[in-house]
């Protein structure tokens, strides 16, 4: 509670530019913890907020004078080799699970920065190195445990309570609590291909990189990573370090005995590198940390993604002009999702424009707060500028607070007004007084309105 020595380390996230402060934090360590917490917000008529890894940009996590049920102290993995199975608490972070299940050569598809919660990642749906094979995060839960607004600890699975289940596969509707289970894949070394780029020779590489990319199988995860300050990766040359540069990031997600993996080598011909180089790296240990460093805890960030219908040359142009004079720290990332993402028809999960072939990502941060407007603002101005190619829709999981409170943007945001009633129903059927709200909300249907 605030007053307490270590309130203020507790209400931290990862985004400075969230200060909020709840009445008090409850530690859970287990479902039943939750379950005590959860009734003593309603009895107290307190706001509730729930905390997995506290990593979202928006700060939903804390909730300005209510009850914060925080999950940090379940960060418990079991794996279950036989089923080929994980069970994980809902405050893990990636790297808790990427520890245990390396330990077994297996791995859960997920994101890309390890400090990231499991539990907002996934209830959003969970991008990562792995997605163009194994699909979302979401995609493979198997069950999920959930405390519901009423107290009771349910499951959720495509044969218990079905409905909450798909829910549950796109955005939280009424959730709170652990252990989603998910199904991993035997991948616990991934062939690499990086090739970078100076600035000048950035426009030349993306058009090859928008060209090619949409073509190949999908064992091949292909990311373009526009850095304003490239880390000291061994193969980065010393004069580059501390400078912008473009990254190909290639990846085989096949199996490696594949002959087919020869051709991640290929797409280092892509333009004209500066640097190029081929290894297999150990998934846990480096791939999921490739990032870490260029993301740490404490600054102020700004995350903003749009799906694009395209990557024309005009596009191109406005990503490597903005990446040019962008003055604030952090990349910008261009995604050929596609592959297991598309595989999924859009009624059979609440997470949706799947079919959209770019995904892009700013991932910006600084540290004077100074700033926090004027640079959220050039973010928003420069997705703004690539016009018709930005399609309908946006990641949930990037937006920052405020911008999911247009309620238009938010339904389409969560796939149109067809899909946008179905979760309101499902709400309404497992939390109907809207007490998990402390998220990019869905308010419950009114009843008498229920099919
Ligand atoms: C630098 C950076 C890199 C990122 N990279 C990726 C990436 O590679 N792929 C990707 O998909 N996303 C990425 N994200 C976005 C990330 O998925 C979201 O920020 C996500 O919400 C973080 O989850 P969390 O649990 O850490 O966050 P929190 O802030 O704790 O929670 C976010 C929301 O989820 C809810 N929530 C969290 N856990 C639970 C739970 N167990 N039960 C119920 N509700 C819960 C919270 O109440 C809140 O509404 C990135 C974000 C940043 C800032």
């Amino acid at each position: 509670m605030p007053g307490d020595s270590d309130y203020d380390k507790q209400r931290a996230v990862w985004n400075a530019m969230v200060d909020r402060r709840p009445a008090a934090i409850a530690v859970c360590t287990s479902a039943h913890d939750v379950v005590r917490a959860v009734s003593a917000a309603r009895a107290e008529g307190l706001p509730l907020s729930v905390r997995g890894g506290g990593h979202s940009v928006s700060g939903q996590a804390l909730c300005e004078g209510g009850l914060t049920v925080d999950l940090s102290g379940m960060r418990r993995v079991t794996v279950h080799t036989g089923q080929g199975l994980v069970e994980a608490e809902g405050g893990c972070r990636l790297a808790d699970v990427d520890r245990a299940t390396a330990a077994h050569g297996l791995v859960v598809p997920a994101g890309t920065v390890s400090e990231t919660g499991l539990g907002g990642l996934a209830l959003g749906g969970g991008t990562g190195w792995l997605t163009r094979s194994y699909g979302l995060t979401c995609e493979n839960f198997e069950a999920c445990e959930v405390v519901l607004a009423d107290g009771r600890i349910v499951e959720a699975s495509s044969t218990e309570r079905a409905d909450l289940y798909w829910a549950l596969r796109g955005r939280g509707a009424a959730t709170s609590g652990s252990s989603p289970g998910s199904p991993s894949e035997r991948t616990d070394s991934v062939p690499a291909c990086l090739s970078l780029y100076r600035p000048e020779e950035a426009h030349e590489a993306l058009a090859a990189y928008a060209d090619l990319a949409p073509g190949l199988p999908r064992t091949i995860g292909w990311h373009a990573s526009l850095k304003k300050r490239l880390p000291p990766y061994p193969f980065v040359p010393a004069d580059r370090v501390g400078q912008p540069g473009l990254l190909l990031i290639a990846m085989w997600l096949g199996d490696v005995d594949d002959p087919a993996a020869a051709q991640l080598r290929s797409l280092t011909q892509v333009g004209r590198p500066c640097a190029r180089e081929c290894l297999v790296l150990p998934f846990a240990d480096r791939v999921q940390r490739l990032m870490d460093a260029e993301f740490p805890e404490g600054r102020r960030y700004y995350t903003k993604e749009a799906h694009l219908r395209g990557l024309d040359e005009g596009a191109i142009s406005e990503i490597v002009r903005f990446w040019g004079e962008m003055p604030m720290g952090g990349e910008i990332v261009l995604l050929s999702l596609g592959g297991a993402l598309c595989d999924v028809r859009e009624p059979d999960s609440a997470f949706s424009h799947r079919e959209y072939p770019w995904w892009l990502e700013f991932l910006l941060h600084w540290q004077d707060p100074r700033w926090d407007a004027a640079y959220a603002r050039q973010a928003r101005e420069a997705v703004g500028r690539l016009g018709a190619c930005v399609a309908p829709g946006t990641y949930l999981n990037m937006l920052n607070a405020g911008e999911g409170d247009d309620v238009r943007a938010l339904t389409e945001a969560y796939g149109g007004p067809q899909k946008y009633a179905r979760l309101r129903q499902v709400k309404s059927r497992y939390d109907l007084e809207n007490i998990f709200r402390s998220n990019w909300n869905i308010p419950p249907a009114d009843p008498r309105t229920r099919p």
